[in-house]
């Protein structure tokens, strides 16, 4: 079974914890640009028919005693990490979506809460005792109705589908609650008069995958309730990496570098901070033109200390012949291991000398970053290499 949990308006509801003026008043997460659109709505704004993504000046044109709220987003990503470290008590394969909403495997802990019903109150209290914040859960035996199930009874919604509600359940559901199925899909799903997921039976795997391609397969195995996609944890994540924006384009060898250096070091910092060595290094550029190309190394040994990830992102830089000014300069790693893999930490033992010694400068440096900010630290040895 599978479960997914949803926060419950989640950058509106942290404001109104957080400050008692806001409570039970419609209010907007939302920048102050002429530009900006509505991050969060609280239910009492929904009420008025405001909506995510929605430019604020149209919010505002939907309610007069809208509260603007500038989000905290620092505020939020701490929460959020307390979110998960609770559902990580629950069961050991959690994979986070988003910043309030995650994928939970919990085959097999039912069993210790007596039900995966009472395993989800436990949750949701939990959540509501240590955060003050309300969630919805739906738990299913297949994760994209999981998703579907959660979003069924907002807010503080609980919903099940259980297996053999599962069937009749998929075969009533309208097509375009299916994730991935976009308007243009519809349209042709008007014409062929498929309404609900149950119809798609009627048509064969040829028809259906030249009408929609790959979609088309993927609709008819999710009608019979096969969904092979499983919750993928932090241990299978695929990849973290970081990129910035240059405030104009530019090709200044020193000044690239000290951006590639910046970025290698958080990356670093949120690979150690996950526990996670990685095995791949890959730099991203984007050219004035907007064309971009990535290119990456795999090493034999798995590293965490961003010395090792600069050099190489730094090496794979200096093999570019550079045409054009860069717009854009990213920094990501990928073929995450678990740090706590013993067979990994036997295979690296002898050779990880130099990169363990990086490694504890790195965790001091870390710990100095969260107390004090990114600022305070600049490595001195931007105009040298690191070894
Ligand atoms: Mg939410």
């Amino acid at each position: 079974m599978i479960l997914h949990i949803d926060m419950d308006a989640f950058f509106a509801a942290v404001e109104q914890r957080d400050n008692p003026a806001l409570k039970n008043k419609p209010i907007i997460v939302a920048g102050n640009s002429e530009r900006s659109v509505v991050s969060t709505a609280s239910y009492e704004a929904r009420k008025f028919g405001i909506r995510s993504a929605m430019p604020v000046f149209l919010a505002k044109r939907k309610c007069a005693d809208l509260i603007i709220v500038p989000g905290n987003m620092k505020k939020y990503k701490s929460d959020s990490k307390r979110i998960m470290d609770i559902l990580s008590q629950f069961s050991p394969l959690v994979e986070p979506v988003s910043i309030d909403e995650a994928y939970v495997d919990i085959s097999g802990c039912e069993r210790l809460f007596g039900s995966s019903e009472a395993m989800a109150r436990a949750i949701k209290k939990k959540i509501m005792t240590e955060l003050s914040l309300t969630s919805s859960i739906g738990i299913a035996p297949i994760k994209f109705l999981s998703k579907i199930a959660s979003d069924m009874n907002k807010p503080d919604g609980l919903t099940i589908i259980t297996k053999s509600d599962a069937p009749h359940f998929l075969a009533a559901l309208p097509v375009k609650k299916v994730p991935g199925v976009g308007s243009a899909a519809m349209k042709q799903m008007d014409t062929m008069n498929i309404q609900y997921l149950g119809d798609i039976k009627k048509f064969s795997l040829q028809i259906l995958t030249q009408k929609f391609g790959k979609m088309g397969s993927h609709l008819l195995e999710l009608s019979n309730g096969i969904d092979m996609s499983k919750v993928e944890t932090d241990y299978t994540r695929k990849s973290i990496s970081s990129e910035t924006t240059l405030p104009k384009d530019m090709s200044d060898f020193e000044t690239i570098k000290g951006i590639i250096l910046d970025r290698s070091q958080k990356v670093g910092k949120e690979l150690r901070e996950n526990h996670f060595l990685c095995e791949t290094i890959f730099i991203k550029l984007k050219f004035s033109d907007f064309s971009q190309v990535t290119r990456s190394r795999t090493l034999n040994t798995p590293v965490c200390s961003s010395a090792a990830i600069f050099n190489e992102a730094l090496a794979l830089y200096r093999k570019f012949e550079l045409k054009k000014k860069i717009r854009l300069v990213g920094v990501g790693v990928t073929s995450l291991k678990d740090k706590n893999t013993p067979i990994q930490m036997q295979l690296i033992k002898d050779e990880r000398l130099p990169e363990k010694q990086w490694e504890s400068v790195d965790r001091a440096v870390d710990s100095i970053i969260e107390k004090f900010g990114n600022d305070i630290i600049k490595k001195a040895t931007l105009n040298e290499p690191y070894d």
